[in-house]
């Protein structure tokens, strides 16, 4: 049954469907064919067989009650001489008539011998009675017929005809009986194709159907598998080959998704933007093999401090972080920004070259606010950006945090900060 299995899915539905198909015009067929041979049967048993058998009776019937009955009413002077005339003219008439159809029928061959006899006994009797109408005509009184004659005549035609018709009964019993055998012996031969077709069809169909379990098995399992390939090629495109942090498409992505949900129910939303300090001088200390290594660490200690499942750790880009916190207060969010700062000074990666630290060192600008439908999306990125250049400008290896994230004041902030630290009652700022 291999080319079953060879067959894709929609073939094997196709292919059931034909089996059975053809299987049921093969039924169909044989149904058709035993019918009709039944029919032919039935056909041969009722008319066949017994129509000569009725006709031979009526033969009989007319010499005795029509015939010799006419005789012996006319002895008795009960019917006139013309009246027994035309009743033994249309009586002969219809004996002939009878013998004709009876005579029509299929013969076998053995039973024509005894038909020509009976023919020519039918005939004679015939001729006597013809006789008996000329010596009427003739003028001679009915008296003189013989009823010695006359019942030696019917007996006789009497016993001709009941052999025959004897056999005629014969022959009707015996195609019966064939008819019976013919008729069990096509049943056999029906349940026997039945069976053999349904148990065929039935095999084939087992087969087919456990080639289509078989082929949803294995799809099944190359589903399972496409979907743990799919799962790890996500994972791959969202992540950053150096550090394994998120990269910067996974932070679109979830940038979008956490300010969404902040807005919705009004809650705290951070987002800290990382930068190790002096990292260009490190580079041409060490080399860029030693950088990738301090970046790896980095990155190690940012994804040690931050195990909350609301906190994500991006790269960036470069030896740039992101950092985005979901209910999250400002103290809180202070906090963890000293933290990291603490831990990736506190990782001593020798750093000769840098004016903060013997170590290497990180700046972070920290925004962190309660989020509504007002809120800008970019104010976050451009607010934490504006406060990590002024982490830088203070000294690095420190963070700085706002809460104010109004447009107006950032542009203000933007232009005073150049010179002058602003001051505002609603703007809140904080260097440690
Ligand atoms: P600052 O304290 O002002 O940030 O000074 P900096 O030298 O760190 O300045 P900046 O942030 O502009 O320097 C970026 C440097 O980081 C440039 C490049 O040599 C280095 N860098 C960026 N990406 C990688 C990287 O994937 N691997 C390595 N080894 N170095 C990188
Ligand atoms: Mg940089
Ligand atoms: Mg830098």
């Amino acid at each position: 049954m291999n080319f079953i299995e060879a067959l894709k899915l929609r073939s094997k539905l196709l292919f059931i469907f034909i089996l059975i198909a053809v299987g049921l015009f093969f039924l169909g067929i044989m149904g058709t064919i035993n019918l009709n041979s039944m029919k032919k049967n039935l056909d041969s048993l009722y008319f066949g067989s017994l129509v000569p058998v009725i006709e031979l009776n009526s033969i009989l019937q007319i010499y005795h009650s029509d015939l010799a009955h006419t005789i012996y009413r006319a002895k008795n002077s009960e019917i006139t001489r013309s009246e027994v005339e035309s009743k033994i003219q249309n009586s002969v008439n219809s004996i002939n008539r009878e013998w004709k159809k009876y005579e029509s029928h299929f013969k076998r061959d053995k039973e024509f011998g005894y038909v020509e006899y009976t023919a020519l006994e039918v005939n004679s009797t015939n001729q006597y009675f013809y006789k008996i109408l000329k010596a009427l005509s003739d003028g001679h009184n009915i008296k003189d017929i013989s009823i010695l004659s006359l019942e030696k005549k019917i007996s006789h035609i009497h016993k001709v005809l009941n052999k025959l018709i004897a056999y005629e009964v014969g022959v009707a019993k015996y195609e019966r009986k064939k008819f019976l055998e013919v008729y069990d012996s096509l049943l056999l031969e029906v349940s026997f194709i039945l069976s053999i077709v349904i148990f065929g069809v039935m095999l084939i169909s087992y087969y087919v159907f456990k080639s289509i379990q078989k082929d949803q098995t294995a799809l099944e399992i190359a589903t399972k598998r496409l979907k743990v390939a799919n799962k790890k090629l996500e994972n791959v495109s969202y992540t950053d080959s150096l550090t394994n942090l998120y990269n910067r498409r996974y932070f679109n992505l979830v940038y979008d998704r956490e300010l969404k949900r902040a807005k919705r129910n009004h809650t705290h939303i951070t987002f800290m933007m990382l930068d190790i300090d002096f990292f260009k001088q490190y580079n041409d200390t060490y080399g860029h093999i030693e950088g990738d290594f301090a970046l790896k660490s980095v990155a190690k200690v940012l994804q040690d401090t931050l195990k909350r499942p609301g906190d994500f750790v991006f790269r960036l880009g470069g030896e740039e972080f992101g950092i985005l916190l979901t209910e999250t207060d400002e103290s809180n969010s202070a906090n963890l920004a000293r933290d990291i700062c603490d831990s990736v000074r506190g990782r001593e990666i020798k750093h000769s070259a840098s004016k903060a630290n013997e170590f290497v060192t990180i700046s972070i600008g920290v925004v962190c606010c309660i989020a509504d439908e007002a809120l800008n999306d970019e104010i976050l990125l451009s607010r934490a950006d504006e406060m990590l250049y002024k982490a830088k400008d203070s000294g690095r290896d420190r963070y700085n945090i706002t809460t104010d994230i109004s447009e107006a004041k950032t542009v203000k902030v933007k232009s005073e900060e150049k010179n002058v630290e602003v001051k505002s009652e609603k703007k809140k700022e904080f260097s440690a």
